[in-house]
């Protein structure tokens, strides 16, 4: 399968090259399929008080229910999506769909909070104010119970152009989440240029609370910065008691993780707040 290029150049057909491209084609394939067959599902992963233990709101995950593979989680099939030009288009689905199911929560557990991420290609398009216009009219959801998550690496290419792009979607009255803080080589000065409501520490930083290593104090320094600029704190990742209580005594007011519980379907996530009712209600 040598072939001369007409330079003098001998390649060589590389098996291992062609594989990697038909399993590419495969998977682009596989990814239009889904979205056209609606393979994917959201999850929720409740956000809890960090004082009574109870769920205030949710995260939206997307998953994808692969016919051969099962149950497939973003890190798995994200930035293939991106790169196929596709992710605007799922990140609306995740939305409208998170909404409907929002709503129905709202029903029961009034001042329900939603959560859902936004990719850096959804935030550059400039159709996403009206589009998220539209599924707030559509679905009834409030748009004061709407987090819309973006990470700092998205918010803060282009300054200037992302405070004008979330100035944009809070004139809706949706509410603003810095995802991953502290992991996007933060500016502190961007957190005063950018209307921001919520800042989310990432699980990296919870996670390293135990150690003496300066890694160890960043979630300490992550409150302090967002008691200074009036932010909300969620404390993402905590996966046992003992990081919940740092938390506690840190007066870090919300969090989500595996301590609490993974993200899991709505149908099972009603269950749970079925068996929460009153302490939802609580927080009323
Ligand atoms: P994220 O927004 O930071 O979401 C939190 C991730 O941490 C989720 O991973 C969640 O399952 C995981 N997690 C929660 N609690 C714990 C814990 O206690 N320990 C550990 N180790 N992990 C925990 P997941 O669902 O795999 O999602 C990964 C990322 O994919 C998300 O990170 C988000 O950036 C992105 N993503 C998910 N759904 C969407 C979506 O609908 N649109 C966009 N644009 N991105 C999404
Ligand atoms: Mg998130
Ligand atoms: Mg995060
Ligand atoms: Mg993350």
């Amino acid at each position: 399968h040598a072939k001369d290029d007409g330079k003098g150049v001998v390649r060589r057909f590389d098996p291992s090259r062609f594989a990697e491209t038909a399993q590419r084609r495969k998977d682009e394939n596989d990814l239009r399929r889904a979205l056209a067959e609606c393979q994917f599902e959201v999850h929720y992963q409740p956000i809890v008080d960090l004082q009574g233990n109870y769920t205030v709101g949710v995260e939206a995950l997307v998953r994808w229910r692969h016919p051969l593979r099962g149950l497939l989680s973003p890190g798995d099939f994200i930035d293939l999506t991106e790169s196929l030009g596709l992710m605007h288009r799922l990140g609306l689905w995740v939305l409208r769909e998170a909404c409907v199911q929002a709503v129905q929560w709202q029903r029961e557990h009034p001042g329900f909070k939603l959560n859902v991420n936004l990719s850096a290609t959804q935030l550059a398009s400039p159709e996403l104010t009206d589009e998220i216009r539209t599924v707030l009219t559509d679905t009834g959801m409030p748009a004061d119970l709407l987090v819309l998550e973006l990470t700092e690496s998205a918010a803060l290419t282009d300054l200037t152009e992302s405070a004008r792009v979330l100035d944009s979607l809070k004139s809706l009255g949706v509410r603003i989440a810095l995802d991953d803080f502290g992991t996007g080589f933060s500016s502190l000065s961007h957190l005063g240029a950018l209307p921001v409501d919520v800042v989310k520490i990432d699980k990296s930083f919870v996670q390293a609370m135990q150690e003496t290593t300066a890694n160890g104090s960043v979630a300490e320094a992550v409150l302090h910065i967002a008691r200074t600029f009036n932010l909300s704190p969620v404390a993402e990742g905590v996966e046992d008691e003992v990081q919940a209580e740092m938390l506690r005594e840190l007066a870090c007011t919300q969090a989500q993780g595996y301590h609490f519980a993974k993200p899991m379907p709505a149908s099972e996530l009603t269950g749970l707040l079925t068996r929460q009712t009153t302490k939802v209600l609580q927080r009323r």
